[in-house]
Formats: C-alpha cells, structure tokens, sequence
C-alpha cells in the first residue's frame, strides 16, 4: 500500500510548545485560566469502523488508508501530543466566555510539502472544555461535515477538510430539535484537517480577560507559525497582519454568497483565523433563493446568521477580533483601517463574483442595478438559485423559457419581469456572455441538505453507497455530468421542505 502509516508521519506540536497551556493532563470540565491548550486523551470506544475516507486528504499527507483505531481515538501514536484548544466566543452576540474544544481533539500536526497541517478528532469524548455535555458526535452531523467539508473544496471556497468519518459503536443521546425528545443515535469521529483550528475568539479568551501576557504569546507563536510574512513588531506590522485575515475572511464570504452558502451560526469561535469554513453545524445550502433564509431554527426568529447578513455579520465578528488585539497597540484606532479593508475586499470580489456568475467582462458600477433586479426578481416566486444560474450559463437567447426548470411553480413564472431583466442583460453582455466563466462559478452541483439527508438516512442503515455517490459527484461540480441522470440536479423534493435535518437544523450534533 502507498503512503505512511500515521507513525510514519513527521508529527509536530508546535502550539504546545510555543502558547501557554494547562498544567493539568485532561480532567473534568472546568475554567482553566491563562492556557491556550489542555492536554487530553481522546476516550476509548467500542468498535471504532472506518466508514468514510478521503483520499486526496490522504495524499495531501501522504498517508496510507487510515488505521479505524487511531481515527477512533482508541490509539495515539509516538509523535502525537493530543490537546484541546482553549477559547472563548460571542454566541449569538453575547460573551460567552470560555468556550473551547468540548468535543474536539487535535492529534498533532504534520509537515505536508511547504505546508504543516494539523489533525483533529471531532467528537472524541469529554475534554476540560466540554462543559456539561459529552463531547461526542452523532453519525448525522459527522456526515454532513465531512461531505460538505469535501464539497466546498472543490466548489473553490476555502474550508477546512476531511480525511475520516469513523463510526464508534456506542450511541449517543440527543435531543434533536431540543424539544423534550432524546433519543439514541449512532456515535461518529471525523478526522479533519488544516492549517490551524485557531480562531477568532481564540483571541478574545485573553483580551476579555485582561490576559495581556498570554494573548501576546498566542499572536506571536501565530504570526511565527502561520503568516511568516508578517511580524509584530509595531502597529503597522499588527495592522498588515490583520489586514490578511480581514481580506481572507472577505473572500470565503463573499464565496458562500455565489454558491448559496449558509453557515448557520458564525459565533467568533466558528471564524477561523484563515478564512476557512469552519465548523460544519447547522449550515444549509439556498435552495429558493430567499436572502432571509437560515437553516438554523434556533436562529429563526432573529435570523441573526440569515443568508443576505453573512458580509455583515463577518464584519462584526472582524471587530471583536480587532478590538482583542487592541492591547497590544500603541494607537488602537488604527484598527479600523483593518475594517475598511474587509469592506472593500469584500465589496471588490462580491462585483468580480457577480461578473463571472453573469458573464460580463468585468463589474461596472452600472452592473448594480441588473444585479438588485436579478435578485429581486428571484424572490418573486420560488427559484432555485443553483438552477437558475446554471441555466443561465447556457442561455443562446434571452427567454425565460429556458429557465423553466428553476421554478417551482411552472404555472406562476413572472414571465414579464424575467424578459425584461434578460434583455437588459443580453444587452449589457452585447448578446455573448461569456459561457465558459459562468460555468466555472455557478455550480451544476452543491450539497443541497435533502442530499446530505438521503446520505445519513442510508448510513444509519450501514448502507454509506449514497455518501461515496456524493462525495464524488461533489469532486467536480461545475461540470455537465453528461452520462449521468440528472437525479442530483434537482429543485428540493416536496417530502425534503419540513423534514427535520434539511428545512430545519439545530446545534445539536
Ligand atoms: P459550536 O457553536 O456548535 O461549534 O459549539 C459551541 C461550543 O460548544 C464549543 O465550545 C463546542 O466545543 C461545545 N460543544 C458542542 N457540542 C458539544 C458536545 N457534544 N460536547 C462537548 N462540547 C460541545
Ligand atoms: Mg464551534
């Protein structure tokens, strides 16, 4: 077999070695003061199975097929140095305090190439951060993380990824919708992989709580570590620094806009420090395109995290992240310049992505007003976003007929509005928009919930054939998949609209 095994790899800890951690080795879950990191070994189950792999994540590692004992957290391999991260979070626009991984465990990282990445185990038992629950997860959640961590992968938007889905053989209890209703669900262990899971409220933990000393250490092993180009050394270096983060965490948002992205609950501890996509929840994927839209019923009533308030609410996030590097500038009112930098990178490739989805040459700020129609338009009647895009990047001549697919209601298609915005468009694109480029953003495929639903109800029979179907039909999904039926290009079934786990999520996973 190719690759190395997991003892074979060139394990690294360099969190462990340059942040401050806890003196105590796992324990039970409580505050832990002045730490980055507890160490903790994952818990012991019963009949750890490898159920899922990924195999680009693997040569990414260059790592043979996975070992189910190790990714079950049963063994830890020389080299390893298991931690759970400390951290804090605005949930929902509160302090909540310390939050930190509850049911998440790194294993180590590991030079790849010119890159190091680090393993994490989601779902491996109770850690100092677990607060009062388990810290495990269910087969349900663990699949939709990690298909969607592979799909939007190869949709092009940054995320963190996935090399291993392990069922544990013990189930857990969960309440689903937090309705009086627990019940026993099959236990799951996914294996995920990134630069860092260091995040926004990785920060915020030391700046809340006036721990200047710690929150120094922690920006200089990450500056150190993860953007060597940076430095910081005064304000301006913090600011240049900043300025990355603010610019990535712009781009990946701007992403979730084109390709209908929900994230479902963008507290600061779910922002990475890359501009990754980062912990896989309550997430949904648009299906009518309805910018009011959330997947995540606790957020129902507030819509805090609705679909059209993602760039808002990332700018948010960004000022907690800058008022928690504060501290440690001479003049903190710099920082806002790192806010301006969000808005314009995300306004510049919201335009380029708007662009590219119409095949213009490029945005001209005429173009707003054709986008504010398109978008209004669309929510004259139920529209499936992916469709109606798609259909659009083959469009020979501006008839709405050719879009008939993407309404719900074939009998109720705004027949008028429609003609009028696509001649305008035809226009504007001088009856040649650019089919090539509009392909490559307005995806055939993504990983509509109802299709991750079908997925999880399969493998809660054992049956994993529709989640390997989905992860390889997700590996390329802006091509025509001319051979294959169409049964995946599809409007959201009638069973999938008030189904628990498509229409309607929850946190608990
Ligand atoms: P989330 O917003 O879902 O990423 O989680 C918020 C916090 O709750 C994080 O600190 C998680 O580690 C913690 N958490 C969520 N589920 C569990 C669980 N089953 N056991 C322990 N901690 C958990
Ligand atoms: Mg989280």
């Amino acid at each position: 077999m190719e690759g190395s095994t997991f003892s074979e790899l060139n394990w690294k800890n360099s969190f462990l070695l340059g942040t401050p951690g806890d003196d105590e080795i796992g324990g039970v879950p409580r505050q832990v003061p002045g730490a980055c990191w507890s160490r903790v070994h994952p818990t012991n189950v019963p009949d750890p199975k490898l159920r899922l792999w990924s195999n680009e994540v693997g040569e990414l590692l260059g790592l043979q097929r996975g070992d189910a004992q190790i990714l079950g957290g049963n063994m830890v391999v020389e080299g390893m140095d298991p931690y759970a991260q400390r951290y804090g979070g605005h949930q929902f626009g509160n302090w909540a305090n310390q939050l930190g991984d509850g049911r998440a465990i790194t294993l180590g990282e590991v030079t790849a190439g010119d890159k190091i990445l680090e393993l994490q185990l989601k779902g491996p038992g109770r850690t100092p951060y677990s607060r009062f629950a388990d810290g495990k997860a269910v087969l349900r959640s663990s699949i939709r993380e990690f298909l969607c961590s592979e799909a939007m992968h190869h949709l092009g938007v940054p995320t963190t990824r996935a090399l291993s889905l392990v069922t544990t053989g013990e189930n857990v209890v969960r309440d689903v919708m937090y309705n009086g209703n627990p019940a026993p669900e099959a236990g799951a262990i996914v294996c995920r992989v990134a630069q860092s899971f260091i995040r926004f409220g990785s920060f915020q933990i030391h700046a809340m709580n006036g721990d200047k000393a710690t929150l120094e250490q922690l920006v200089d092993h990450t500056i150190q570590q993860h953007f060597p180009k940076h430095s910081m050394s005064d304000d301006a270096s913090l600011i240049a620094w900043l300025n990355q983060i603010a610019t990535e965490t712009a781009v990946m948002i701007a992403h979730w806009m084109r390709v209908g992205f929900v994230h479902g609950v963008m507290n600061t501890d779910n922002m990475s420090i890359h501009g990754l996509t980062i912990d896989y929840g309550p997430y949904g994927w648009i299906e009518d395109y309805n910018p009011n839209w959330t997947p995540n019923t606790t957020d129902a009533r507030t819509g805090r995290y609705r679909f059209g308030q993602q760039a808002q609410i990332g700018a948010w996030n960004l000022a907690r992240l800058l008022e928690s590097i504060s501290p440690l500038m001479e003049d903190p009112e710099r920082l806002y310049e790192c806010l301006e930098t969000y808005y314009t990178a995300y306004e510049e490739q919201n335009n380029a992505f708007w662009a590219d989805k119409l095949g213009l040459d490029e945005f001209q700020d005429e173009d707003e007003t054709l986008v504010t129609q398109l978008t209004s338009n669309l929510q004259l009647v139920e529209t499936d976003m992916t469709i109606f895009f798609r259909l659009l990047s083959t469009m020979e001549k501006p008839d709405v007929d050719h879009l008939q697919f993407a309404f719900y209601d074939s009998e109720n298609i705004p027949t008028d509005e429609w003609n009028t915005w696509l001649a305008s468009w035809w226009k504007r694109v001088g009856g040649k928009p650019n089919h090539a480029v509009m392909k490559k953003t307005n995806p055939k495929y993504v990983l509509r919930n109802w299709m991750a639903q079908l997925a999880i109800d399969a493998a809660e029979k054992e049956d994993y054939s529709i989640a390997v179907e989905l992860l390889e039909l997700m590996k390329t999904p802006y091509d025509e998949h001319e051979n294959h039926e169409e049964k995946w290009f599809q409007k959201r079934p009638e069973w999938a609209r008030h189904r628990v786990g498509c229409s309607m999520l929850s946190c608990s996973s």
